[in-house]
């Protein structure tokens, strides 16, 4: 089957086969984190739609919007690769009106941790989540334990709102290093990349301890052996599905997340811990 580029929703109206579809949204320069999405949707539906679409809405006036990298002949053949069926491309100009008034509030948990460093993101996000879930209408949808908090948050969106979808989840892809895999990641130079090793250097050693207190400081610890070059947003344990902090009488998962600036370049990367009372 050739691979059908989709611009609109006419175009997808069209290309829509019969059967199960499974969508994997994305903002583009595919890597092997995006491929793992991927290959759970082909698993788990007959047509595959993957959205390219670098979103404006989550991306505040002095973020990186203009500077997010733009690959896309290489990830139209990274899509055939693995199968996909239709890539939905919108420009941004077909997803948002110049008169649109209406848009997804993030509530509470969408201003606190990443929602507090980046005041709006997760507005942004649930909006255009939604929006493509409205064009593309899929029976599922594949998302990646990296942004955890935004995983919550659309776990959430689908709760309040009844959305009929089901949200399917994978774990994070990292490099033999330990590097989360990101689009961002071709904006390290190799200084930066070595102090980028810091963030899941800082979560492995949190993980290797057995409470909130200790885990917290054992990532802290690492975080400041890194020095200057790292520039830390926030180290948070957190409920995996509220990003409320827990403390030391918390038992069950918890999320340890991490965000830190190397250069100009802003990582995040988490990991799930089980805490159980002594
Ligand atoms: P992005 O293109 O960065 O907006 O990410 C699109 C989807 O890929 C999101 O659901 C991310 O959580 C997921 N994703 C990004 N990086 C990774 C990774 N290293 N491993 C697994 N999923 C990822």
């Amino acid at each position: 089957m050739e691979l059908i580029v989709a611009r609109n929703r006419e175009d997808l109206v069209k290309a829509r086969g019969g059967g199960e579809v499974a969508l994997v949204p994305t903002m583009g320069a595919l890597h092997e984190g995006h491929k793992a999405l991927i290959r759970q949707a082909r698993a788990r539906a007959d047509h595959v739609v993957v959205s390219i679409f670098v979103n404006p809405l989550q991306f505040s006036p002095d973020e990186d919007f203009s500077r997010y990298p733009r690959t896309f002949e290489a990830d139209l053949d990274a899509c055939r690769a693995e199968g996909v069926d239709v890539v939905f491309h919108p420009a941004v100009e077909a997803m948002y009106a110049p008169d649109r008034q209406v848009s997804v509030s993030a509530g509470r948990m969408g201003a606190v941790v990443e929602g507090a460093a980046r005041p709006g993101h997760f507005d942004g996000v649930l909006t255009v989540v939604l929006k493509l879930f409205n064009v593309v209408q899929p029976d599922r949808a594949v998302f990646g334990q990296k942004d955890a908090q935004q995983l919550a948050l659309i776990r959430r969106m689908v709760a309040d709102l009844d959305l009929p979808i089901e949200i399917l989840d994978v774990p994070t892809v990292r490099e033999p290093d330990g590097l989360a895999l990101s689009s961002r990641n071709r904006f390290l130079s190799d200084d930066d990349r070595r102090v980028a090793l810091a963030l899941s250097r800082a979560l492995r050693a949190g993980v290797a301890e057995l409470t909130p207190s200790r885990i917290r400081a054992a990532a802290r610890e690492v975080l400041d052996a890194a020095g200057s070059d790292l520039d830390v947003d926030y180290l948070v344990l957190a409920d995996p599905a509220t990003f409320a902090e827990v403390d030391d009488s918390y038992e069950g998962m918890a999320v340890l997340a991490v965000a830190a600036r190397v250069g100009t370049t802003r990582l995040i990367d988490n990991v799930s811990v089980t805490l159980t009372r002594a």
